[in-house]
């Protein structure tokens, strides 16, 4: 794996608390992160955003105009986590597909490919920069952009299940399912746009549970416990 795409759902930045962030969470992140690009590793991140936000809240708010909330709450997600990376001594950019001013710099290929052979932690923030996507679509299109090899979803379930664990306690986890059974069976691994970008693209998923001790490195050094979406 030469370089992979890590999402972050905004509710993983949360913690225990469900909204805002968490430092102590995205500092277990820093420090794994900080090992792969020792590696040689180049990551990207991407991090949802409903932590702040998710969606429509009331007929009163036009969805385009929500959906632009979403968006910015991924921004924010993207500063706070990339300043916690700093602070464990890595190098990092915020890229946004909408000008953000001087808070962020504009996504292009050429200038995310720049930042990833400086060794930096490349943040996509802002989703696709359109209402009407998710975060889970921005995390695979730029996946596909950037030629990532593997998306990494970092989840608080540990894997994908045949049905929902929390209802079904006999729920089955897979270790390994395609991406064709994934649409299918209507999964929910990513959402359906996402999935089908996936699979049209041939960009696999590994998913697994953020809240387990290195999760992140163990699934990068072949110890995956989780579940392998192939394409
Ligand atoms: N969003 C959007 N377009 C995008 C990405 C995100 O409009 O390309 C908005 C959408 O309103 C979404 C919110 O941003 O609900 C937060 O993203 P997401 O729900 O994916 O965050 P997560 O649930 O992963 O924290």
């Amino acid at each position: 794996m030469r370089r992979v795409l890590l999402k972050l759902s905004g509710e993983a930045l949360a913690g225990d608390k469900k909204t805002g962030f968490d430092e102590d969470t995205v500092r277990r992140v820093a420090l794994q992160v900080k090992q792969l690009l020792e590696d040689g590793i180049q990551i990207g991140i991407v991090t949802g955003g409903g932590n702040f936000w998710r969606g429509r809240t009331s007929e009163a708010i036009d969805r385009v105009k929500a959906d632009q909330i979403g968006m910015l709450a991924t921004v924010m997600n993207c500063i706070y986590v990339s300043e916690i990376f700093r602070s464990e001594g890595m190098k990092t950019a915020v890229l946004t597909p909408f000008e953000c001013g001087c808070f962020t710099k504009l996504f292009s290929k050429d200038r995310a490919d720049k930042y990833f052979e400086k060794g930096m932690v490349v943040f996509f923030a802002g989703g696709t920069g359109h209402p009407y996507f998710s975060t889970d679509t921005g995390v695979v299109l730029r996946a596909v952009e950037v030629s990532a090899d593997v998306i990494l979803l970092a989840k608080s379930i540990d894997g994908v299940y045949d049905s929902d664990p929390k209802i079904n306690p006999a729920a089955r986890k897979y270790d390994e399912i395609s991406i064709d059974d994934v649409i299918a069976g209507n999964l929910q691994v990513v959402d359906m746009t996402a999935s089908i970008l996936a699979r049209d693209n041939k960009m696999p998923m590994w998913v697994f549970g953020l809240n387990e001790t290195d999760s992140i490195v163990n699934t990068m050094k072949g110890r995956f416990s989780g579940t392998k979406v192939t394409v």
